[in-house]
């Protein structure tokens, strides 16, 4: 392989550009070209495509978002429109494809290896519901930046004495509450993957203000609902003052921790040298420290598992 390719699709995390830098010059290094491709699946398409030099991906380590740009592309779940992509990446001579992004975009790499072309997927989401791996790309800067937050409303919480329902992020996936809410001693975490009783955590929050808590912290998965529905029901059901806050996109910008510029280090120089060995259809990943991969299309079949052990702590914790 002499030309590669490398894109980002989906939502943004950061640590992406850490790992297009990582692509890049581990690439470089074994002498490879490598092509960047703009805005996901919507660049492969249009033909977005420019050469990547040393120097392209300088100064963007440290960067959150995406230096290429994503997008999301309903052209790219159609046949023709993978069909258009591989004719670009033939008239580019890219012989092979580094997919950075989430589920939805291994879905994109899944099809592309099956039409013969090879691909293999870097995790980059904050929400880590990828299977295959501990850790994907951009979880522990989001977690960070939901601690600070949390950290910041938990004075007001206690100044006021009130209780606060904080909505946050993670799709269909309860780890960046499940982790924040461990990390911040909230009271209640609500996650998608456990089915809890709206009553039990009523009588549970009303238990604490009898015995003299100043205030509570729920943290919210955005999977089970709405923040602002589940703080309308706590104050109708119970005397306590009840604030709701939604925290939004903050939690996918800002610059990436050490643990995310790392992680996302090591995965794109592995998909690399995987492209070079001939290995397709491919998900990179860390379990136990170890640089592993997976078939993309078993990845894709797993459902997500939550770390029960830790949610069980977290019970335990906050009694
Ligand atoms: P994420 O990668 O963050 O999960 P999405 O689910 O939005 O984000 O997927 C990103 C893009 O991947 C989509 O806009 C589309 O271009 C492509 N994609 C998703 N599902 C498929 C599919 N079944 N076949 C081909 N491409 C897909």
């Amino acid at each position: 392989m002499k030309r590669i390719g490398v894109l980002t699709s989906g939502g943004d995390s950061p640590g992406m550009n850490a790992a297009i830098r990582a692509v890049v010059r581990k690439a470089i290094f074994h002498d490879v070209e490598v092509y960047g491709i703009y805005s996901g699946y919507a660049g492969l398409i249009s033909g977005d495509i420019k050469k990547l030099e040393l120097g392209s991906v300088g100064d963007i380590i440290h960067r959150g978002g995406t230096m290429l740009y994503t997008a999301r592309c309903e052209e790219f779940k159609t046949l023709e429109g993978q069909k258009k992509g591989i004719e670009q990446l033939k008239k580019f001579g890219i012989e092979g494809l580094v997919v950075i992004g989430g589920d939805g975009s291994f879905r994109g790499a899944e099809k592309l290896t099956e039409h013969g072309y090879p691909t293999v997927g870097v995790p980059g989401t904050i929400d880590n519901d990828i299977p295959g791996t501990d850790f994907t790309i951009g979880f522990d800067t989001a977690l960070n930046t939901v601690i600070e937050a949390i950290d910041k409303i938990r004075d007001t919480a206690t100044s006021h004495e009130r209780t606060y329902v904080i909505e946050v992020m993670g799709r269909d996936a309860g780890d960046l509450a499940l982790w924040a809410g461990l990390a911040d001693g909230a009271e209640t975490i609500m996650i998608p993957e456990v089915n809890e009783d709206m009553e039990d955590i009523i009588k549970r929050l009303e238990r604490g203000h009898q015995r003299g808590k100043k205030h509570s912290i729920i943290v919210v998965a955005e999977g089970v609902g709405s923040g602002v529905e589940i703080g309308k029901v706590i104050q109708d059901k119970t005397d306590l003052e009840t604030r709701v806050t939604v925290l939004g996109h903050i939690q996918r910008g800002g610059s990436p921790t050490a643990q995310d510029r790392v992680l996302a280090s090591r995965l794109g120089a592995k998909a690399v040298e995987m492209l070079l060995e001939g290995q397709a259809g491919k998900m990179v990943g860390i379990e136990n420290n170890q640089l592993v991969s997976h078939e993309i299309d078993e990845v894709l079949a797993r459902p997500h598992e939550l770390d029960n052990a830790m949610y069980k702590l977290s019970k335990e914790l906050s009694i």
